[in-house]
């Protein structure tokens, strides 16, 4: 449990970050999934580059259309945010429902998603939310989709040589009407199955609706089967039932000693039930 020694540099600024980030260096944003790594040797970088002193990462700014979360916010952030609590309260959910005390005050949310962890919170709920991922590099600055983000199992869009500063949520009806229910692993707290709803039904019936699955799958996926069945409907418990089916269709389900995959299928469907229910 002592990992492979490694030279420590703490940035002031995203700029010095990206200039001190060559091949063998690795960002160190909360340290709560790189440490553990770091000390059964699965990871041995020569240099770490500590960005979470920098003030700019750290912020949760309102604009018009859409709210910017930095990198380097906590989950202990987020869980506090009356911001997002009005207007994409799944992230709020989420936020309160990771780790326990010590992993919330210093994970980040740029550190989970660059993590990419198949069970962590966060991505299921940057799917539903139909965030942006801002990243930067030396070249300069580059958006990508949260759709095309998560590629597989601990794999991102994210290429050598860049840093995640923000996550961009949009401001839509949907996100403030928006849920997050999951089943915990019982010792890490993770995700078993984590699922997140967002929902339009402003006219009466749902006219916009983004599920995003984790736990369940390699990465993050949309159920977009269970969009399509929503669509059009009233939100009651009787359209909630008949329009959750198979909440795995067109995705790998992992199985592992935690949960087989009949199990977890099967937990997908009752938890997009309940993040559903909770919008009633
Ligand atoms: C006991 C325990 C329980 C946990 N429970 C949960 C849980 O219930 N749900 C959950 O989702 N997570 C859970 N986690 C994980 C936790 O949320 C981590 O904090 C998070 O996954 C990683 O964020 P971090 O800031 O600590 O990143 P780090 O550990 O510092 O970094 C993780 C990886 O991301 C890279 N990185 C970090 N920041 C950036 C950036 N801005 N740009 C580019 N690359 C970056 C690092 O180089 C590294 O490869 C748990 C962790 C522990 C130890």
């Amino acid at each position: 449990m002592i990992p492979n020694s490694f030279e420590y540099k703490r940035a002031n600024s995203v700029d010095e970050a990206l200039g001190m980030l060559n091949d063998d260096a690795q960002i160190l944003g909360g340290g709560h999934s790189l440490i553990p790594a770091l000390k059964l040797r699965l990871n041995s970088p020569d240099t770490l580059i500590d960005i979470s002193r920098i003030a700019a990462l750290k912020e949760i700014n309102d604009n018009e259309k859409s709210i910017t979360v930095g990198a380097g916010v906590t989950h202990a952030q987020i869980a506090a945010s009356k911001l997002l609590a009005g207007e994409v309260p799944m992230m709020v959910q989420a936020a309160c429902e990771i780790g326990d005390i010590q992993v919330r005050n210093a994970g980040t949310i740029g550190g989970s998603i660059a993590h990419a962890d198949p069970a962590a919170d966060w991505p299921a709920v940057l799917v539903a939310a139909n965030a942006t991922i801002v990243i930067h590099n030396n070249n300069g600055r580059r958006e990508v989709d949260v759709d095309q983000f998560f590629t597989g199992f601990y794999e991102t869009a994210l290429e050598e040589g860049e840093i995640i500063t923000a996550i961009r949520i949009p401001k839509t009806a949907a996100n403030k009407n928006s849920a997050y229910a999951k089943f915990k692993q019982p010792a890490s707290r993770f995700a078993l199955v984590g699922c997140a709803v967002a929902v339009d039904a402003n006219s009466g019936t749902v006219s916009n609706a983004r599920v995003g699955i984790t736990g369940v799958s390699d990465h993050a996926y949309r159920a977009t089967s269970v969009e399509k069945t929503l669509a059009g409907k009233a939100l009651s418990i009787d359209s909630i039932e008949t329009a959750v089916g198979d909440v795995t269709e067109g995705n790998m389900v992992m199985s592992d000693h935690y949960a087989s995959e009949k199990y977890r299928s099967h937990l997908g469907t009752v938890f997009v039930k309940r993040a559903l229910k909770k919008l009633l």
